[in-house]
């Protein structure tokens, strides 16, 4: 009985609820399970294996979202071995190409690849075997740019697939398609032409990244039709996740933390600079750890070297840029640990995802201080930032320069800073959201700092504030740092404040009711927003970075005008602190933002006695 599909959206049809796909009497069903196990030594599928599987050799456009170590590759490996034919398989790194076909090889199966830097003679050896009629090549491994400039390689496709022995077209990690993912490859934004040239051969596209808008990118770049969606939850129920504030003892918070949590266990920290790299590995060091670091200028021997020591057990702790981790499938990293802000919270989750493979208890600690928000804006600018292998495997030309590329990342980082800044909502809540997951905070069981709090909240307007922080961003003549605008905002007399004469501004000390705290979130907050702007600015010879807040003239409007009312969370105080009303004060950094993600439910609670003078005061 043919299967009539159930069409949710123009383009897309969700598999993954769907019994049809996990049905065992398929009728390749028997081959596949014997080659899972004879070929690829596996006992079972791991979850939507089997699924991605059957709906693509019935012949359907696939696009699957899969955390990373989920088990992507056997999805189009297994097809490939048991249709006739060859399939084409894109994959942004070469690094990653060879690793795989070095896998394949080992279980028999015969596979090759072509990029741009080979051997002219290999590749048309390559090439004469796809002609012959009887070509030995299961898989075939090109990376993007290859498709996009060798007019040979598409005419080897169209008599491949003229003979009926192309297969299917694979688009490994397509996430690399847009511009919103986090390692845009403006090579795959070709790819649509395999779609227009073989519209009949099924495609099969995977990523462990995808939020809402980088999933219709991909979609519509690669020219999916009626495709079927399979995903999978991204939470990771035994990843601890949360967010310290970091102060200049950080490495010496790191090292007491691993002793106390991890001692002796294996896990990584992730630094923004080769340089801090070098440095945290040897404080850690010092402090007695088996560490090293690994980044980008190292030559690749000595890369290798570390990461097979770390694999062995023999260094425990990397210090690395984000160059480490790709195809790394060590199961026993117990934590990853962020010395500074990560870029986005793709980038961040995908970073945290290599802990507990083996799915035991590990702990994913973020240090966080707005200022390593200033210094990531400024390294992003200039293009300065180490990459993912996926993109730095590639000749990034000017990606630092490019106006939307900058734009977006620049938001991406934004995001980042409101997570960071957020400490009521779960993290893992905050984290699926950019997933297009639904979470409920309850199945967290306070595996995250913020559920471990469980604070009772209550919504203040703090719009009045606000107001406040931008005229007097304004009065200041936008030229100052948020800390400067803070400090004088809370009524400062240092001696820089009467340097510049700002104790004459009528809105100085305007805030000297408010914590520091808590008035820098609102100040954060309106960056967040992109009402206010922080201008990155380098200063010296020593290549400091110092930043400037300005208005931004467009957004500010409905602030102003009453149009934008800005709510924030308070912890409300519970009936134990009300005893002590006298003593009370706000736990510190406890005002957060409400309005991020206004989907999120909090339970207005009743204003208590002390509520009251709380916002009378605000
Ligand atoms: P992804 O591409 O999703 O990150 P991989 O395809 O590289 O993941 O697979 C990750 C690891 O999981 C590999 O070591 C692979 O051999 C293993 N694996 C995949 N499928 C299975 C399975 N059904 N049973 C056991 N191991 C599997
Ligand atoms: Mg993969
Ligand atoms: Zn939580």
């Amino acid at each position: 009985e043919p299967y009539i599909p159930k069409v949710i959206d123009v383009n897309y049809i969700e598999g993954s609820n769907d019994k049809k796909w996990s049905s065992r009497n398929f009728s390749w069903t028997k081959e596949l399970e014997a080659n899972n196990k004879k070929v690829f030594g596996n006992h079972s599928f791991r979850p939507n294996q089997r699924e991605v599987i059957n709906a693509t050799m019935s012949g359907y456009d696939v696009f699957v979202l899969m955390p990373t170590g989920g088990g992507k590759s056997l999805t189009y490996q297994l097809p490939a071995l048991i249709c006739p034919g060859v399939t084409l398989v894109i994959s942004p790194l070469v690094s990653l190409i060879q690793d795989q076909i070095m896998h394949l090889i080992q279980a028999n199966i015969s596979a090759a690849y072509l990029s741009a830097n080979m051997e002219w003679s290999e590749q048309q050896e390559i090439f004469r075997d796809l002609s012959s009629d009887c070509t030995k090549y299961k898989l075939l491994y090109v990376t993007p740019e290859k498709v996009a400039k060798s007019d040979f390689l598409l005419r080897h496709l169209e008599s491949l697939n003229a003979r009926h022995l192309l297969a299917r077209i694979v688009i490994d990690e397509a996430h690399c398609v847009s511009q919103w993912g986090h390692d845009f490859r403006p090579d795959y934004q070709g790819l649509g032409i395999l779609k227009q040239k073989f519209p009949k051969i099924p495609v099969l596209a995977l990523t462990a990244t995808a939020t809402a808008s980088v999933k219709e990118d991909v979609v519509q770049a690669l020219g999916l039709i009626n495709c079927i969606i399979f995903r999978q939850s991204f939470n990771r129920p035994n990843l601890w996740y949360s967010v310290i504030p970091k102060t200049k003892k950080c490495v010496d918070d790191i090292d007491k933390f691993i002793k106390e949590n991890h001692f002796d266990e294996c896990g990584i920290v992730y630094c923004l600079s080769r340089m801090d790299c070098e440095k945290v590995a040897e404080r850690l060091q010092e402090c007695g750890h088996k560490a090293a670091f690994y980044h980008g200028s190292m030559d690749p021997a000595q890369r290798s070297f570390i990461q097979k020591q770390w694999s062995k057990d023999e260094i425990n702790i990397i210090c690395a840029t984000v160059a480490f981790g790709m195809g790394i499938n060590k199961p026993d990293v117990r934590f990853v640990i962020h010395h500074s802000l990560p870029k986005s919270i793709e980038g961040y989750h995908q970073e945290c995802g290599r802990a507990g493979r083996d799915g035991l208890r590990s702990s994913c600690v973020l240090y966080y201080s707005y200022s390593d928000y200033i210094r990531v804006k400024h390294m992003i600018s200039q293009g300065a930032t180490e990459q993912s292998p996926l993109v730095s495997g590639y000749n990034r030309t000017n990606l630092g320069s490019s106006g939307r590329i900058l734009e977006t990342n620049t938001e991406n980082l934004l995001r980042m800073v409101s997570y960071c800044e957020n400490d009521v909502d779960c993290r893992r809540l905050l984290q699926l959201v950019h997933f297009g997951e639904k979470f409920d905070p309850g199945n967290c069981k306070k595996t995250c700092d913020n559920c471990l709090k469980s604070m009772n909240l209550i919504e203040k307007d703090v719009t009045d504030i606000a107001k406040q922080l931008v005229d007097l961003v304004r009065s200041m003549g936008q030229q100052f740092s948020s800390a400067h605008i803070l400090e004088v905002y809370r009524g400062s007399l240092s001696q820089f404040v009467k340097k510049h004469r700002h104790e004459k501004l009528s809105l100085h000390g305007a805030g000297k009711h408010l914590l520091k705290s808590d008035a820098s979130r609102i100040l954060h907050y309106l960056v967040i927003e992109d009402i206010l702007v922080e201008e990155v600015k380098k200063n010296d010879i020593y290549g400091s970075v110092s930043s400037l807040l300005k208005v931004n003239e467009t957004k500010v409007q409905s602030l102003l005008n009453g149009g934008q009312r800005i709510t924030l969370r308070f912890p409300s105080i519970t009936k134990t602190n009300k005893l002590s009303k006298f003593e009370m004060t706000p736990a510190k950094g406890s005002l957060v933002f409400g309005k991020m993600y206004p989907n999120i439910d909090t339970p207005a609670q009743p204003q208590s006695e002390v509520d009251v003078q709380l916002s009378a005061k605000l």
